[in-house]
């Protein structure tokens, strides 16, 4: 009996340190080597448990250098691009964030500890709601998830410190240019089905549109409506 639960009990701390082992070896390997500093980015990547954010039957690749299929033809986006897309954004502990294209969650997770409140809003009802019971669940406490078409942005929680876009418009939508606050920064895949360019958008202090691209990236495209 003892020896039995003994076995148990190392199975169960096994599993544990395998998803840290490896969770550390996905930032040191596919984030730092690829040149992100931020100690803040960094930190929550360590500590953002992601393998809890896709189905069980992928878990073992939770922590690879690659998107996975979370169901209903989305993906969870690549570690290093959560990273790279994290970093671009620059959240401050105050910031008001909008996501969109909720997917799994963990953007949202990963946001919420580095910024004040996440309001995430994904089209497909299924994703929608798992996402919300999985945040809850995990006590992400200050994300607000709804069910909706994120063409539209979130006007009756506007305006947002910084937005974020996990699927890939044609072009930027105009009311969620319209829902940044001046001195706001927004960051989207922008462009054609499969490839896009990283855009980054700043709403100067006059409420000028300054962007630039970051580099090419390869989003699932936003749903038109
Ligand atoms: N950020 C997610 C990954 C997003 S995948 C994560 O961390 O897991 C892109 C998501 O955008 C998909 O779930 C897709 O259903 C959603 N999406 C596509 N078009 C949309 C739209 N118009 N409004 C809101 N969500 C949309």
């Amino acid at each position: 009996m003892a020896v039995a639960v003994g076995c148990i009990w190392l199975l169960l701390l096994q599993g544990g340190e395998d998803f840290s082992l490896a969770r550390e070896k996905m930032v040191t390997e596919q984030i730092e080597a690829r040149g992100i500093q931020n100690p803040n980015v960094l930190r929550v990547m360590r500590s953002t448990p992601r393998h809890l954010f896709v189905p069980p039957s992928v878990q073992f690749q939770a922590y690879d250098d690659r998107a996975l299929p979370i169901g209903f033809g989305a993906t969870i986006s690549q570690p290093f691009i959560v990273a790279l897309m994290t970093d671009l954004l620059q959240p401050a502990k105050t910031d008001r964030v909008l996501e969109i294209g909720t997917g799994s969650g963990y953007q949202a997770a990963v946001l919420s500890r580095l910024a004040r409140e996440i309001y995430t809003i994904e089209i497909v009802p299924e994703l929608a709601q798992s996402a919300a019971k999985r945040l809850a669940e995990l006590r992400y406490r200050n994300v607000t998830v709804r069910q909706g078409d994120g063409y539209q942005g979130w006007a009756e929680r506007a305006p947002f410190d910084r937005i974020i876009l996990t699927a890939a418009p044609k072009e930027i939508p105009k009311p969620l240019l319209d829902q940044l606050v001046p001195g706001g920064r927004l960051v989207a895949p922008v462009g054609a089905t499969f490839i896009q360019s990283l855009t980054v958008v700043d709403k100067t202090r006059e409420g000028d549109l300054r962007m630039r691209s970051a580099g090419t990236v390869t989003f699932l495209p936003m749903v038109p409506r």
